[in-house]
């Protein structure tokens, strides 16, 4: 019997969402207790140490951080300091490697010369001038209508075929909205003011973050069982698992891609001289190889020399029990998510938040998930702990009690209140002082207090007598 058994608050899932709440609730006084059916902290931001070549490897993907948002950004800055980093992705297609986001790099090295900010955007919407994106009527026509044919069949229609597994032809044109291009030679691939990479990897910055005597994290637990036996009703409850799982994939599943990740350590100081190249051409199986060293803080000092691990990336739609990385927008999906959120709404009452990327179905970058996390801690789950633990265990006395017992009732109240809030048994004399402390009387007369089962049994009779009730 652990003091997260009957918690505050239960979390499900150790990922980003989830820690977020947790270290919240935990800062507040609240006992949390989180539930993570992988055997790891982090979510899908997990890295881990490759012992061979000494870098760390992002499992889940690479993980590059960025925001807009001051507050996330200091939030964040408690638990981890950042690197200085500025992700660049390059484009190969044809043996060459392009700059990317499509910029005027790019235009310069396709069209075979330099093209001026102006010259650009005038070569640009003449190119996609040939169809008109209103009336797009699958993928490969917007794209078009936004960008002209060269460029999408140099950058988009090979990556597009791999990541989806489907003609671009076959695919909604809602897919997509926009294909930026940059009419300057900014490559930076994000542009947020805060960019870094936690110093000592992403796992530490979670360590830290459930790093409090009122966080518990369970390992290798899944909550849809530990619910379908009855355990933790009543306990608000943050949810970050999939949102049709949740309700037994009653209304149907909602459809994800996934990624496989082909590994290999190769025998060479740099592999490819950045972080991440896209492989744009159709008959290159995968969609991008990613060298972990490029965005590992410490790899200038672990690094082994004359190695290096590298991840190949291979996109297809998900199949039950495959891991699930990007939501798919469509019509279809999009009504079957809203569904099952009309439900999710409704378990609010029962103190079930659905939360993070999977519990909302959206993609979200860390930022994001953080922020929304302290969101939906402050607006709702605070203030339903707050009521929750003010009505818990509250004695009355009724009207027929006589003085002492009233004062004995009150006095218990109080110790309730100081044992919660410890979260722990107290010793006999801490939990007296406490008490009287609180309560405005001296200890001498408080020899009873020291766990709240033995203040409970103290109560027992006289609730079988009816002299106090539990409001
Ligand atoms: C390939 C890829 C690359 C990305 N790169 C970036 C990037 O560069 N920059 C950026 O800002 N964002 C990036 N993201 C987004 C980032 O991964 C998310 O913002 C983040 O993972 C969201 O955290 P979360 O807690 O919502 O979800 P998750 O990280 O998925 O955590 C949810 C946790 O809940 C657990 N869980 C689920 N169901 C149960 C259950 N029934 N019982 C117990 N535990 C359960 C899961 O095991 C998981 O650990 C990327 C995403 C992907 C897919």
């Amino acid at each position: 019997m652990t003091k997260t058994d009957r918690p505050d608050l239960l979390v499900v899932g150790a990922g980003l969402f989830g820690l977020t709440i947790a270290d919240h609730a935990a800062q507040r006084g609240h006992r949390v207790l989180v539930l993570e059916r992988r055997s790891h902290i982090g979510g899908n931001c997990y890295d881990e140490l490759n012992e061979e070549t000494g870098i760390t490897k992002h499992v889940f993907g690479s993980h590059l951080f960025h925001t807009p948002n001051e507050k996330v950004w200091d939030y964040l800055n408690r638990f981890t300091d950042f690197a200085p980093y500025e992700h660049r992705v390059f484009a190969n297609s044809g043996g060459q490697a392009y700059s990317f986001p499509m910029n005027l790099s790019l235009i310069a090295q396709v069209y075979g010369r330099y093209y001026s900010p102006e010259e650009a955007k005038a070569l640009i919407a003449s190119e996609a001038s040939e169809i008109d994106t209103d009336s797009a009527s699958n993928l490969e026509e917007k794209a078009i209508s936004l960008i002209g044919r060269k460029l999408y069949e140099q950058f988009v229609r090979g990556y597009t075929q791999k990541q989806w597994n489907t003609d671009p032809k076959e695919l909604d044109a809602e897919i997509i909205t926009r294909l930026p291009v940059r009419y300057d030679f900014d490559n930076r691939y994000f542009t947020d003011r805060y960019q870094g990479q936690p110093a000592q990897g992403y796992t530490a910055m979670f360590e830290r973050m459930a790093d409090h005597p009122n966080i518990e994290i369970r390992y290798g637990v899944d909550y849809i069982s530990e619910r379908d036996r009855g355990l933790y009703e009543g306990v608000p409850t943050v949810y970050t698992g999939p949102l049709d799982e949740y309700f037994g994939y009653e209304l149907g599943r909602l459809p994800w891609r996934t990624v496989d990740f082909e590994d290999e350590v190769l025998d060479v100081d740099d592999f490819q001289g950045t972080a991440v190249m896209n492989y744009n051409d159709a008959d290159v199986p995968f969609t991008r190889i990613l060298e972990h060293q490029h965005y590992d803080p410490q790899a200038a000092q672990n690094k082994v020399s004359g190695k290096t691990i590298i991840s190949r990336e291979y996109s297809r739609f998900a199949e039950p029990g495959d891991e699930v990385y990007y939501p798919i927008n469509s019509d279809s999906s999009r009504e079957l998510a809203a569904a099952y959120k009309a439900k999710a709404r409704d378990e609010e009452a029962k103190g079930v938040f659905f939360g993070g990327r999977l519990g909302n179905y959206a993609y979200l970058d860390m930022w994001m998930a953080v922020n929304s996390a302290i969101h939906l801690y402050e607006q709702s789950i605070d203030p339903l702990i707050r009521e929750r633990s003010s009505k818990r265990r509250r004695l009355t006395a009724s009207e027929r009690t006589d003085d002492r017992t009233r004062e004995l009732i009150r006095l218990i109240n109080v110790l309730m209140e100081v044992l919660e809030e410890a979260g722990e048994p107290l010793r006999r004399d801490e939990a007296r002082r406490r008490t009287a402390r609180r309560a405005g009387v001296s200890t001498s007369g408080m020899g009873f207090v020291i766990t709240s089962a033995q203040a409970e049994g103290l109560v027992k009779d006289s609730l079988r007598s009816g002299l106090v009730s539990i409001a």
